[in-house]
């Protein structure tokens, strides 16, 4: 059976190792000239993943482990959440290309259009080169020219309103820092919430000296330019990466087309985290080739992840609507319970965290108020 898969990141690929495993060999197509490159990404994700993906990279490919996450907002004094090794940092290239060796990659493939005929789906290339397939796998990214195929193919219904597909835009700088004065804790992640942002700022240690100081927010430039300055960050702009996050809900298989990875928006709505859902959902996509079963993909991923990403897209949309004084007591209510917190929390879902908060009274006498005119529509996806 031929496969293409049409993106050569992370979840592509390692779609095309699980599917070489089993005895297939799909090929790849990747518009870039290497696999790894232009990095779009903070690098930061949980253990779990990491033991998921410990069989395919090397040790290059992790560089950090984080212990703390630091909260910080203009509101209060800033508290931590301690998990003894919650979430590793990555080396986003080296873990790429640890999962593009061996495969089939035809580097430098911009595919530009889809059509079905008699035997299947017909790619071309910007570079002039066709391809045919049975299977295409858009593991395109976020921009992906499958999904667009895909969607448009299948007269696509949003499921809701609720969750229409919506873009946010990320900015980040790699700093090394000037003197050791402003040494890092290397084993803390900071996270800086305000009123005019609807993610965070964020700044993942490398090490001591190294830092990824980004944020998702459409003004992203003026924001880290400002937070650079009111904190007294010195040191040396080295890097500058910018990127798009996907949050929807959306239909990702049919008619031997699946989407995968930010093409299907397999995304953590709260954090913009992409690499746990797009890998997860890789496994699943590949067991149901094997199976015979790509149509049963789409049910199978929702299954498991959709609660969650229904439930931070709700979320999301709330936090995104509270005035600051709400935000101020939100993050009070988080601040007064961080005890609970470390021991509930999850670093790849976060659904659980508020459904065991809602059972204590001590945390629904407080957020109740504040949270009143949502709880109907949290509920919704608690107890689906
Ligand atoms: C600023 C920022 C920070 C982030 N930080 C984190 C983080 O800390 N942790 C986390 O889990 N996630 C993070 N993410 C999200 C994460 O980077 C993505 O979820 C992840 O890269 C998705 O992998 P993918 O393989 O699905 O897509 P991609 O990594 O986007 O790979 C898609 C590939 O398809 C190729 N392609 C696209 N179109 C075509 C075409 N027409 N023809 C051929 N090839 C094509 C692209 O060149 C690319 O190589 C962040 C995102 C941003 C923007």
């Amino acid at each position: 059976m031929r496969i293409v898969i049409v993106g050569a990141g992370p979840v592509g690929c390692f779609t095309a190792r699980l599917l070489e495993q089993a005895g297939f060999h799909p090929i790849l197509l990747e518009e870039h000239n290497e696999v790894g490159k232009p990095v779009q990404c903070a690098g930061i994700v949980s253990t779990d993943i990491i033991a998921l993906m410990r069989p395919f990279i090397s040790d290059g490919a992790i560089i950090n482990t984080i212990n703390n996450f630091s909260i910080n907002t203009p509101w209060q004094e800033s508290f931590s959440i301690n998990k003894d090794g919650v979430a590793a940092i990555l080396n986003r290239e080296k873990f790429d290309t640890c999962l593009g060796e061996g495969l089939e990659i035809h580097l430098g493939e911009t595919v530009t259009s889809i059509e079905q005929n008699t035997k299947g789906y017909l790619l071309r290339t910007a570079q002039g080169k066709e391809y045919e397939t049975d299977i295409l796998i858009g593991a395109d990214g976020v921009d992906s020219i499958v999904r667009e195929y895909f969607l448009k193919r299948n007269n696509h219904k949003r499921e809701s309103r609720n969750f229409e597909l919506a873009y946010y835009y990320g900015l980040q700088y790699q700093i090394r820092l000037k003197d050791s004065k402003q040494q890092l804790s290397p084993d803390t992640v900071q996270v800086f919430f305000d009123d005019t942002i609807p993610f965070f700022i964020w700044i993942v240690p490398e090490n001591e000296y190294l830092l990824r100081l980004g944020v998702v927010a459409d003004h992203g430039k003026k924001v880290l330019d400002e937070f650079i300055k009111e904190k007294g960050i010195e040191g040396k702009i080295e890097e500058v990466i910018t990127g798009k996050i996907p949050i929807g809900f959306i239909s990702t298989s049919a008619d031997g087309i699946a989407l995968v990875g930010d093409a299907a928006c397999q995304m953590k709505p709260l954090t913009g985290g992409g690499l746990s859902f797009g890998l997860r959902s890789a496994q699943i996509l590949a067991d149901c080739i094997n199976e015979g079963n790509l149509d049963r993909y789409d049910g199978r991923w929702k299954k498991q992840f959709g609660p969650e990403i229904r439930f931070g897209i709700r979320a999301r949309k709330i936090y995104e609507n509270l005035e600051e004084y709400q935000r101020a007591e939100l993050f009070q209510i988080f601040k007064k319970n961080a005890p609970f917190i470390e021991q509930i929390v999850d670093f790849d879902t976060h659904s659980g965290l508020f459904r065991e908060a809602f059972q204590k009274p001590s945390i629904l006498l407080d957020a109740g108020k504040l949270l009143r005119p949502y709880l109907t529509d949290l509920a919704k996806e608690f107890f689906k």
